[in-house]
């Protein structure tokens, strides 16, 4: 039964309607200025716009659920609501979408989807399905301010930070496009620097934990090391998994492929990881990107297990994937496999990650977008 009282949704937003405008520009559409797009209010915010209408507080709970969890890209979708509810609400709020521009599929089952914003930028996110798991590597912001030596995002610098909701967006947008398959994981390693917006990324984890039902533990944040930021994470934020990108293990080298490394070092990047509060039997996860002749040495592998003592942690070694301008190269399988026995033997748990997705360019530090090719 549809709540009798629902015209107070128009009644209530009187108040808040424009001065009319001058003549010659009057909208034909009395409410638009007041429209509202959903997708741009925490949860806390839902819930006072719809008192400020004039709904009651379950009316914000189901919008919450429809938009969050049933991925509906417009009011009139919301079918638990009556028509004519639906209209009255159309005419004060709408629903944002991310605008798929192209998905491709690889061959090894990797897809790419490309989305462009309002303003026009395009920003990548990449689902990699693996047994019975189903990740979505999500980007943070179009391109990256890091500027690291091996990746392309870094190489076209940082374009715009991404709105939380431009950020949860995407898995709503792949999840609506899958279904009835659902992605069960959650990395943050897509484009940018995720504790370079913090903010907003910090608004997107509670909404993709607290509204999409993702558990924390199916979640990884990845970065560079912005260690007061990485500090700060575990106060703000649900607490998601944590993977530092390392990729060195001397200053010079790290200072070489890594400019923050110039900003916060080695030795302040593992201090912050000891002090990083972890539940039992979590552990942080270290990458490290091993390139042939800069950081793929015997010498550096036992410099990480020296670095990593006594934290609670595991590596995945990534080899390095080249683009088409690059001069850097992956080592050979043969010092892949050593710098992971060396690692292994000291009873630390590493894996070789193969970057998914090769052949549609949707590989670990092959997110570019649409920003062109520079000569490297
Ligand atoms: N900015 C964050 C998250 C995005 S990058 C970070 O740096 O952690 C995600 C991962 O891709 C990082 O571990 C990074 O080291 C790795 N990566 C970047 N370029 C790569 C490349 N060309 N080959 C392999 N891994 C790469
Ligand atoms: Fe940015 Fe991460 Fe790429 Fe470095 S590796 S440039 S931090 S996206």
């Amino acid at each position: 039964m549809e709540n009798p009282g629902h015209g107070a949704i128009l009644s209530a937003c009187r108040h808040i309607l424009p001065l009319p405008l001058p003549v010659g520009t009057q909208s034909e559409f009395p409410y638009m200025a007041s429209d509202m797009d959903l997708k741009s209010l925490s949860q806390e915010e839902v819930y006072r716009f719809a008192a400020e209408h004039g709904l009651p507080r379950y009316r914000a709970g189901q919008l919450l659920h429809w938009i969050y969890e049933r991925y509906v890209v417009n009011l009139q979708e919301v079918t638990e609501f009556s028509k004519t509810l639906r209209n009255e609400l159309a005419q004060i709020a709408s629903i944002s979408n991310l605008d798929l521009a192209v998905r491709q599929r690889s061959l090894d089952g990797t897809e790419k989807f490309l989305f462009s914003l309002e303003d026009g930028q395009t920003i990548e996110s990449v689902l990699i399905p693996d047994k019975d798991r189903l990740t979505l590597c999500i980007s943070s912001q179009a391109g990256c301010a890091m500027g690291c030596s091996f990746c392309l995002t870094g190489y076209i610098g940082l374009i715009r930070n991404l709105k939380a909701y431009e950020i949860v967006d995407q898995i709503i947008s792949v999840n609506r496009r899958i279904a009835p398959r659902r992605i069960t994981n959650i990395v943050l390693m897509g484009m940018g620097e995720p504790l370079a917006n913090f903010d907003e990324v910090v608004e997107a984890l509670w909404r993709i934990t607290g509204l999409m039902g993702i558990s924390k533990r199916r979640i990884t944040l990845s970065t560079s090391g912005l260690v007061p930021k990485l500090l700060e994470l575990p106060q703000k934020a649900p607490d998601v998994n944590l993977a530092v990108s390392l990729n060195a293990t001397t200053d010079e080298v790290r200072n070489r492929i890594m400019p923050i490394n110039k900003t916060y070092p080695i030795s302040e990047l593992m201090s912050a990881c000891r002090r990083y509060p972890l539940r039992p039997r979590r552990r942080i996860t270290f990458e490290y990107v091993l390139i042939s002749g800069v950081n793929d040495t015997q010498a550096d592998a036992k410099r990480l297990v020296k670095l990593l003592r006594n934290i609670p942690c595991k590596v995945n070694l990534i080899p390095y994937n080249p683009d088409e301008q690059s001069s850097m190269k992956r080592p050979s399988d043969e010092t892949v496999l050593a710098f992971q026995k060396t690692i292994a033997d000291s009873n630390i748990t590493v894996l070789v990650r193969e970057s998914k997705g090769q052949d549609i360019l949707a590989a670990c530090g092959q997110l570019k977008a649409r920003y062109g090719k520079k000569a490297r």
